[in-house]
């Protein structure tokens, strides 16, 4: 068994303080919702888990460090007996370490900006939504985009202060950021309500910010798509939010892809399928064929003589590339024969005498299924 001490990454004598936030750091990288593609995430979930289960709890850290996992035991106080056996248990350590908060893939939307401590928050995420040509797609496409984000206001870095003067000692809280009541017994503490605990005050607001410290700005972004992307795939441009506060980190700009779809192409993962109408002559001669790729240019095949309605020809690597660089798809071909139409007396005259000539073996498909429907009246 690990020790806890070094599955959180901290050491023997860390506060509880430095305990949560190292929890909270790798709970957030381990999370099972994170990492659905990673089993051994779940793994490491549950031991930091378990590991901050017993740290964070005064007495149980002291046994522990006292005796070890066995002394937790011992006291009936392991965690079911030495490791956290199901999900459940550590999904709930977790939510008790951010505070509650929803579930599913919505919860890392509440703690966003959890993670770096007091005062520092970090700016929002921010969502866009592209559509794309099909073509575009197909060959990765440089695109600007205009966000509106929040940003620190230049004038007064932040401050929200018309100048350094302008800021001031809070008099009410002196500058504690709290305010202190004593009421019979009781002393209760509440947050300064002139300052909102901020131990001080803007006597001459910042012009530009009016004292906000951020002001609204509209920012071009260009966003790289690579090729190969399909729909609702998401790029994610770290920093690209807003800006954060008290030294936090910007938030996240995620650019959500619609790619338009195509009149003659139809995707199917990293294959693409396209539908190759023959005259009747053509699919029963065989001939050849240059058939459009989604490369913008043509490949040419041949159809044999005697293809049926719907067969499918694959060719290798004309299809989309694939997003995570993994080779390119295949072009399948997929025959529709056309029955002929608007004859003239000449064509209907041949035909006729093409049919006087026509035997079973020309139509096997044709032949089987009379032959079916004949066993089946005779039984
Ligand atoms: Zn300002
Ligand atoms: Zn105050």
């Amino acid at each position: 068994m690990a020790d806890y001490y070094q599955v959180l990454g901290v050491s023997r004598n860390a506060t509880s303080e430095e305990i949560k936030k190292a929890y909270r750091k790798l709970a957030l990288k381990y999370h099972p919702d994170r990492n659905q593609n990673d089993p051994s995430s779940a793994d490491q979930f549950k031991k930091v888990s378990e590991a901050y289960e017993t740290l964070s709890d005064d007495n149980k850290r002291k046994i522990y460090d006292q005796y070890g996992e066995e002394g937790l035991k011992g006291a009936g106080m392991g965690a079911s007996g030495g490791g956290f056996s199901s999900m459940e248990e550590a999904l709930r350590t977790f939510m008790g370490a951010f505070g509650g908060g929803g579930g599913g893939g919505s919860i890392f939307d509440s703690f966003f900006g959890f993670e770096e401590g007091h005062g520092m928050h970090q700016g929002a995420h921010k969502k866009v939504s592209i559509t794309i040509s099909f073509e575009e797609a197909v060959k990765g496409v440089d695109k600007e985009l205009a966000v509106m984000n929040t940003v620190t206001c230049s004038q007064c870095h932040g401050t929200g202060a018309a100048s350094p003067k302008s800021i001031q000692k809070c008099t009410t809280c002196h500058g504690q950021g709290q305010v202190f009541q004593t009421r019979g017994f009781f002393s209760m503490s509440s947050t300064c309500p002139s300052c909102h605990g901020r131990g001080e005050i803007i006597t001459d607001p910042c012009p530009s910010c009016y004292g906000s410290g951020k002001v609204r700005k509209k920012q071009h972004v260009t966003v790289h798509i690579p090729p190969g992307i399909d729909n609702d795939m998401q790029i994610k441009m770290k920093g690209f939010g807003d800006a954060g506060e008290g030294g936090g980190a910007a938030g996240d700009l995620y650019v959500f892809v619609t790619v338009q779809p195509h009149d003659t192409f139809k995707r199917e993962g990293d294959d693409v399928y396209i539908d190759l109408p023959l005259s009747f002559s053509e699919a029963a001669l065989g001939c050849k064929k240059d058939v459009p790729t989604p490369h913008e240019n043509t490949c040419r095949v041949s159809i044999p003589e005697g293809t049926q309605t719907d067969k499918i020809f694959r060719v290798k690597g004309k299809g989309f590339p694939n997003v995570h660089g993994r080779g390119i798809g295949d072009l399948l071909i997929r025959i529709q024969v056309e029955t002929p139409v608007k004859l003239s007396a000449k064509q209907k005259e041949i035909l006729k005498t093409f049919a006087d000539l026509e035997t079973p073996a020309n139509h096997p498909r044709k032949k089987g299924f009379f032959d079916k429907v004949k066993d089946f009246f005779s039984t």
